[in-house]
Order: C-alpha cells, then sequence, then structure tokens
C-alpha cells in the first residue's frame, strides 16, 4: 500500500471518531451524529452534537425577507435642525440663531440653577442649540483671545 491510500479510503477509522459517533433521533428518522456526553446523576446529560440533521429540501418554504429596521433616532446634523427655523427651547417658528458653547462640560452642573438652554443642551448632547432671538442666552462664557469662532448663524425668513 503505497502512503496516498492510506491516507484515504483504507487507512483505518479514527479511534476518536468512533468514539463519538452516536445516533440522534430527528423528525425524520434516526440519523448519525458525533456526539459528546457527560452524564449526571441529578441533572440532564450535558451534550455537545455535531451533525444529526436531516439535510432535506422543504420544498414550501417560504423565504421571508426581512426589512431592516431604521434607527428610532432623526438626523440630528445641525443643517437639517437650523433648515425648521423653530427655535428647539420654545418651537416658536421665525428667526433662529444658533447658540454653540465650546464644550459640554461649560454647561454647568444640572439642576435648578442651571438655565434651560444649558439644560436642552445638556439632554441633547448637543454644542450647538437653534434658538429664537427671545430665549438666546444673553450670557456668554469668556473666551481667550485666540477664539477665531465669534460669528453666530443668523437665519429666517425675511
Ligand atoms: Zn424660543
Amino acid at each position: 500500500m503505497n502512503g496516498e491510500a492510506r491516507k484515504t479510503r483504507n487507512a483505518p477509522k479514527c479511534p476518536r471518531s468512533a468514539r463519538y459517533k452516536a445516533r440522534t433521533e430527528t423528525g425524520y428518522g434516526l440519523r448519525t451524529c458525533f456526539e459528546a456526553r457527560i452524564r449526571r446523576d441529578t441533572k440532564p446529560d450535558l451534550v455537545a452534537r455535531f451533525g444529526g440533521i436531516p439535510l432535506l429540501r422543504k420544498k414550501d418554504a417560504v423565504l421571508i425577507d426581512r426589512v431592516p429596521v431604521r434607527p428610532p433616532h432623526p438626523r440630528k446634523e445641525l443643517i437639517h435642525r437650523l433648515l425648521t427655523r423653530r427655535c428647539e427651547l420654545c418651537s416658536d417658528p421665525g428667526k433662529v440663531v444658533i447658540h454653540q458653547v465650546r464644550k459640554l462640560a461649560n454647561l454647568g452642573q444640572t439642576g435648578p440653577g442651571q438655565p434651560a438652554w444649558a439644560a436642552k443642551m445638556a439632554q441633547m448632547r448637543r454644542k450647538t442649540l437653534v434658538v429664537c432671538f427671545t430665549d438666546r442666552p444673553r450670557e456668554r462664557p469668556p473666551r481667550p483671545a485666540s477664539c477665531l469662532l465669534g460669528a453666530s448663524i443668523v437665519t429666517g425668513t425675511s
């Protein structure tokens, strides 16, 4: 016997495959599988099974493609928020401005002392807020002289 034949059809069966070979009951009769079983006295046996599946085609199967579920959160991009032309604090339509803070940490502690605009920004986790002129925050945090962000974006119907 040459080496190739020994590797394929005339090779003796692996003793491990004979050890784990088992038969399992399926809806279509007994099927051969490989099974590792740990017997336990008080609990059901622990069984790991490979195979034992009836490989039959279901001719009457109906394929149902699932429609991907869109994320429940709408887009929060600034341009879309700005184009609504509504104040995010009072929902009034009209002229709006963008209020922006440098960091969310600059909004201060949450609580009764926090302004409504800061609480809204903290709730939205956004550094920008679209507000009307009446709700626009008057106080500005001190900014370093090197800060170049000074202009507000103003839009609205005119
Ligand atoms: Zn407003």
